[in-house]
């Protein structure tokens, strides 16, 4: 707990209160109400406790406190920068690969980040919770194509359920025959942990199905050890964890800060999985790298750690197209050509080592 916040008994979610527990200015009240009023704000405890208030550059401020910069909207922005829409065949089901769907069950999260790319679907005054009709009728197609392997879990923030109903989707979608995958992606265990109860562990494991749990973080400090022990707590009971972080100016988007938080992943069991490039969310500009720049941090990071602490850079492409691997390329292809036959012989590779000095491969017979 930094000394200049107190920290709240709850969820700070109006301005005014972010003022009266030090985690912003009186003067900046007007503007942060209108960003409140367009997008949900919502600090956790935990969240706020972590925040250091004395510093203007605070990574953990910047993900999740409203800033005037929200309000300016910069061209190819959008309310659904990866096109959940167009690939939405029914409510609370998003079909964009053969093999898996993201089931939509909740529009709320424990914490409202400030880049979030469902930024215009989540947070309240949108509907809590599938209604009953929807939910069935989001089953119904899961069990209506058989093609669909893995059924990824997402919102909004899954674990925002309780317990019990968690258990019953759960136990619902594990009794359909070709899910054989069940995955959540949440930012529960980081934003409050104590969710992460025994009652609710017990719920993640269903006979008939595997569980995966996908934790979102993006600076190393949110791995508190509150937030390891809630993870370890999964772990222990069989279930493996992914990661996945947004790479995000003024947060991660430095070697030192990446390398920090792929090495708190492993140590907690987690695999490192994505890293994302920054989506095209309204208003969130200012929290973006360069794809270059993306790039070169990718490139440090292979230098500095082991396999195990190397996600994926991946690029949502805007309209729906589904995700690219944007990492920088190590292998170059050249043909040699052969004057008295007039043809091209034979493609020799070079190869960039993690120094950046290049080196040929033998060609191939
Ligand atoms: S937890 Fe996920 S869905 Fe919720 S605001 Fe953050 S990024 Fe968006």
């Amino acid at each position: 707990m930094n000394k200049s916040n107190r920290k709240p008994a709850s969820t700070l979610r109006e301005p005014a209160e972010l003022v009266a527990h030090g985690l912003a200015r009186a003067a900046d009240l007007a503007v942060l109400d209108k960003v409140a009023a367009r997008y949900a704000v919502a600090v956790t405890p935990d969240i706020a406790a972590l925040i250091d208030s004395d510093d203007p550059d605070d990574p953990i401020a910047r993900q999740f406190l409203p800033s005037a910069e929200e309000l300016i909207l910069h061209p190819g922005e959008n309310a659904d920068p990866i096109g959940d829409h167009t690939h939405s065949p029914v409510a609370g089901i998003v079909h964009r690969y053969p093999d898996r769907v993201l089931f939509k069950l909740v529009h709320v999260c424990a914490v409202y980040c400030r880049f979030c790319f469902r930024r215009e679907m989540v947070g309240p005054g949108k509907p809590a919770a599938l209604a009953r009709d929807t939910y069935r009728g989001a089953l119904d197609y899961i069990r209506a194509h058989s093609e669909v392997w893995e059924v990824i879990l997402t919102g909004g923030d899954p674990l925002m359920l309780s317990p019990r109903r968690l258990s019953e989707i759960m136990t619902e979608l594990a009794a359909i025959d070709h899910v054989k995958i069940i995955r959540i992606h949440t930012r529960v265990p980081v934003a409050d942990p104590a969710r992460l109860s025994p009652e609710m562990i017990a719920a993640l494991k269903v006979e008939g199905a595997t569980t995966w749990v996908a934790l979102h973080a993006n600076h190393a400090r949110e791995l508190t050890d509150k937030a390891r022990a809630a993870c370890a707590g999964m772990v222990d009971a069989g279930i493996p964890m992914v990661s996945q972080s947004v790479l995000l100016r003024g947060v991660n988007d430095n070697a030192e800060a990446l390398e920090a938080l792929m090495r708190a992943f492993v140590e907690c069991r987690i695999k490192p999985y994505y890293l994302h490039h920054g989506d095209l969310a309204p208003g969130t500009a200012h929290l973006r790298t360069t794809l270059a720049h993306g790039q070169e941090l990718m490139r440090r990071l292979r230098g500095r750690v082991s396999g195990l602490c190397q996600p994926d850079y991946v690029l949502d492409i805007p309209g729906g197209h589904g995700k690219a691997p944007i990492g920088p390329n190590y292998l170059s292809a050249e043909n040699s050509f052969s004057p008295e036959r007039e043809q091209h012989d034979e493609t020799r590779y070079r190869i960039a080592d993690y120094c950046g000095d290049v080196h040929l491969y033998p060609p191939e017979p």
